[in-house]
């Protein structure tokens, strides 16, 4: 990323705090107060360009949507959506979810969402796959009971290493799986970015659903 695109990047996401949540530890325990409703609060980690956290707040206004992406350089172009057709129940956070505890409280969170979530292959990166029991443990103190975690990925070895971890985990039980999420495509699924690319290359999708025990 040349440093001009990175200064315009850090620029226009402090241009625009309404979208584009500054200081996230500041509204824990608080996120209904900033959307001045009390809808529920549905979260995606790792959003990247932001088309999925866009859609879904557009075709579900009954929802609050929190997209939560590292790097400026691309939560910049999840802005840019929101910039050109602006929605009241979609905010960012730019933010490593390593330390999410930080910006949620207990029971905060009713719906996360892990798409096409990094797979860190080699052993020693493993912690940071975001279906790690250490990353399940941080889960468990943000989400209510009976929450839901949908996990899409294309790739095989991170769905199967999620699959190990839910099920060893004591907070959640698998509800839902597949191996091919075209095959028996829900009406209400949303496309993301890496999901388009991968669909055209005709790649299987493997999906996830978690519940949140309590
Ligand atoms: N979800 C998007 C999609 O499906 O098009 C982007 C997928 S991309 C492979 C994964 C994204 O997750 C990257 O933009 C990366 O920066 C972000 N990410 C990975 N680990 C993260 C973390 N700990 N906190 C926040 N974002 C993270």
């Amino acid at each position: 990323m040349r440093l001009r695109n990175v200064k315009y990047a850090k620029e226009l996401i402090h241009s625009y705090p309404d979208y584009v949540v500054l200081k996230p530890k500041n509204h824990k325990g608080k996120w209904r107060d900033l959307f001045e409703n009390k809808k529920p609060i549905q979260v995606e980690i790792g959003c990247g360009k932001g088309k999925f956290i866009y859609e879904s707040g557009l075709y579900n206004p009954e929802k609050n949507f929190i997209g939560i992406e590292k790097f400026d350089s691309v939560i910049v172009r999840a802005l840019e959506k929101l910039i050109l057709e602006p929605l009241d129940n979609v905010k960012l956070i730019r933010f490593d979810a390593t330390h999410i505890n930080d910006i949620f409280k207990e029971n905060e969170v009713e719906h996360l969402y892990l798409n096409f979530s990094d797979p860190w292959p080699k052993l020693r990166h493993s912690k940071r796959r975001l279906t790690s029991p250490q990353f399940l443990e941080k889960y468990h103190h943000i989400l209510k009971d009976g929450a839901i975690i949908d996990m899409k990925t294309d790739n095989y070895a991170l769905f199967e290493y999620s699959l190990m971890m839910f099920n060893q985990s004591d907070y959640f039980a698998i509800i839902d799986v597949s191996l091919d999420l075209y095959k028996d495509l829900p009406a209400t699924n949303i496309q993301t970015e890496f999901e388009m690319k991968f669909v055209e290359e005709n790649n299987a999708i493997y999906y996830i659903k978690a519940q949140h025990k309590g």
